[in-house]
């Protein structure tokens, strides 16, 4: 009989009747012929008042109780559920993470999945009841209990449909699916078929709070059908289907998203050597904090500027780990910038198609909002801006690329996985040794771009539109764009094109920096560009240590950086790109599936 997984967020559950609600469905799917489980976060925001509790008695609560509490609204409502499910004349049975066998690493908070045990669920299911498994939560080796982070019932729920074999993982939540942006924030977003599984990644890494991100890797890694749909209707309108597709390839954007809470750390006079900036990220990794937007400018005195932003949560961590970094450099300093907001694009056309970045810059600047700093990826495009214009920047961007608008039917089907596809999920699962390890995919060298670098760009609105503008004009294909703020207000506009292009993109970027007080623009014929891609790259914040520690090793320096959700990317000298594909094909040789 086919396995169906029904996971309800905590608005699905906030009350008796929603939760009986909840419970009707799963006793219909039942009978229409499945086997049902179902995976249930705390009731409304059960968790938000757990969290605020253990503040009122201490700032500094320890991981391990903060568990011990949090995984206690899961508790209430699988309990809940299974009464209301015994009322309805069904048989069910609530677990809990340990019940079940969800075995998870010890970082209390933010745990791991390592493996799930299925014996147990599948008895219960065999015996015709349904199972209720408590979402966020598992147990680690020496039976403590964990969680998995906030937001983290999907990824029970993707999880388990992926060791069930499940057919699919319906997510029920507040909304009627995936929109183009928070439908919350934009009236105008739209609600979108499918999602491919790459775009759907950004998306909930830069704000789209649907779907907790691991959970999305997970879907990519095991091949799950995930259909996101809103719990609060009765017909069964369909939602959104996160697969391998896009709902439209002819799309440049897909879909926008803002990451509100956001801040800038900048760490200046750091000497221009391999080393200096891994031993930073290294630090900085140590304390488990994601880091973006990673802008690196080279000074004349052979020194490095290097930006990058966290979430503004995790400021203070951050700074001290910088500090402690530039306290061994002479002349290194550190400043900061709170309050800032990062608006994204994102779209798997993008990666094919020219004028994209000049729209989204020209829809700001006309917006009139500044861009503080610009970074890229195959797939999305991020700017930083002031939080006090971070609304606006979303709106203009979901407006410019007429997100509001249904694409074109697409010929392609992206709601069935090829079982081509799903076979090459099971055969890299088979050499996992944990559900949720590292998983890469390969190691590459591209030696055909060339850099063009803008140096001393005025910190005005509008340049960037159009410095791009022009590019696009010349129908110029550019991929990676990296621009900070330096220093006095100067920003440097870095940007890649393929090698033949350089020189006309050099002639196109000196007469729009003439006309604009820029400082003269460089460039580099030839640049080799390293990629490790996979998946979980940015959440496992080892991946950017290991390259830089590689590199380091091999005596290479890192010019430039760019990640994703899937690639970290960097650039380094041409003469050097075979040695730096060697040295991280070596370093990650054991991850590599
Ligand atoms: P649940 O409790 O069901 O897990 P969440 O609050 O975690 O629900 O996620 C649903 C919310 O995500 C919606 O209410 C919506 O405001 C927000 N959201 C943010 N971005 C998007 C998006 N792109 N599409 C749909 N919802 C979004
Ligand atoms: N209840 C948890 C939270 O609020 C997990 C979840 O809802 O996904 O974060
Ligand atoms: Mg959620």
């Amino acid at each position: 009989m086919p396995i169906i997984v029904q996971k309800f967020g905590g608005t699905s559950v906030a009350t008796s009747e929603k939760i009986v609600e909840a419970a009707r469905k799963a006793v219909r799917a039942q009978q229409q012929g499945h086997q049902v489980v179902m995976v249930v976060s705390a009731m409304g925001k059960n968790t938000d008042m757990l969290v605020d509790l253990a503040g009122q008695i201490t700032d500094r609560p320890a991981a391990r109780e903060m568990d011990m509490l949090l995984s206690t609204g899961e508790q209430v409502s699988v309990a809940l559920m299974a009464m209301a499910i015994h009322e309805l004349g069904s048989e069910a049975v609530s677990l809990t993470g340990g019940q079940i066998g969800i075995k998870t690493d010890s970082s209390h908070t933010r745990a791991r999945i390592q493996s799930i045990s299925t014996e147990r669920m599948q008895k219960h299911l065999d015996a015709g009841k349904i199972v209720i498994a408590a979402g966020f939560q598992g147990i680690d080796d020496d039976l403590n209990i964990t969680t998995l982070g906030r937001g983290g019932s999907d990824t029970t729920a993707v999880a388990l449909a992926a060791v069930l074999g499940a057919e699919a993982c319906e997510i029920y939540t507040d909304v009627d699916g995936v929109f183009t942006t928070d439908p919350r924030v934009v009236a105008q977003a739209r609600k979108m078929g499918r999602v491919s599984h790459d775009e759907m990644l950004e998306m909930a890494s830069l704000g789209a709070g649907v779907m907790h991100s691991r959970s999305i890797e997970f879907g990519k890694k095991f091949s799950v059908p995930i259909h996101v749909r809103n719990s609060g209707s009765f017909s069964d309108e369909p939602g959104t289907v996160i697969g391998p597709l896009p709902e439209n390839a002819d799309r440049a954007v897909s879909g926008a998203a803002l990451t509100k809470d956001e801040a800038r750390i900048t760490v200046t006079g750091v000497p221009d050597r391999p080393g200096a900036m891994h031993q930073l990220i290294a630090a900085i990794a140590e304390e488990s904090i994601a880091i973006d937007m990673v802008v690196q400018d080279v000074g004349t005195d052979g020194r490095a500027d290097i930006a990058f932003t966290v979430l503004e949560g995790e400021l203070p961590a951050t700074l001290k780990a910088a500090k402690e970094f530039a306290e061994a450099f002479p002349g290194a300093e550190v400043s900061h910038e709170a309050n800032l907001s990062k608006v994204s694009v994102v779209g798997l056309g993008m990666a094919t198609q020219t004028g994209v970045a000049d729209r989204m810059f020209r829809a700001l600047a006309d917006a009139e909002i500044n861009i503080k700093a610009i970074t890229t990826s195959q797939i999305k495009i991020s700017a930083l801006v002031e939080r006090t214009q971070g609304l606006d920047a979303l709106r203009a961007v979901h407006s410019e690329f007429q997100l509001d608008k249904a694409p074109e039917p697409s010929s392609a089907n992206g709601n069935t996985v090829e079982p081509s596809e799903k076979a090459d999920a099971v055969d890299i699962v088979s050499r996992l040794r944990r559900m949720e390890d590292l998983t890469i995919e390969d190691v590459q060298l591209d030696a055909t771009q060339g850099r063009v670098t803008i140096t001393r760009v005025p910190d005005a609105p509008g340049i960037a539109a159009r410095v791009f503008e022009a590019i696009a004009a010349e129908s110029l294909l550019v991929d990676m764009i990296v621009q900070g703020t330096g220093r006095d207000g100067l920003a440097n506009i870095s940007f890649t094109v393929p090698s033949e292009s350089v020189q006309k993109a050099v002639e196109v970027a000196s007469a729009t920096a003439k006309q604009h007080g820029c400082g003269p623009v460089g460039s580099e014929k030839e640049i080799a560009i390293l990629s490790v891609f996979g998946i979980g790259v940015r959440t496992h914040v080892g991946v950017g240590v290991r390259m830089f520690k590689a590199l380091d090793d091999a005596g290479i320096n890192v010019e430039m950086i760019n990640t994703s959700e899937v690639r970290v990317n960097v650039v380094v000298n041409a003469a050097k790109g075979e040695a730096g594909l060697k040295a991280l094909e070596a370093a990650f040789a054991d991850v590599i599936c």
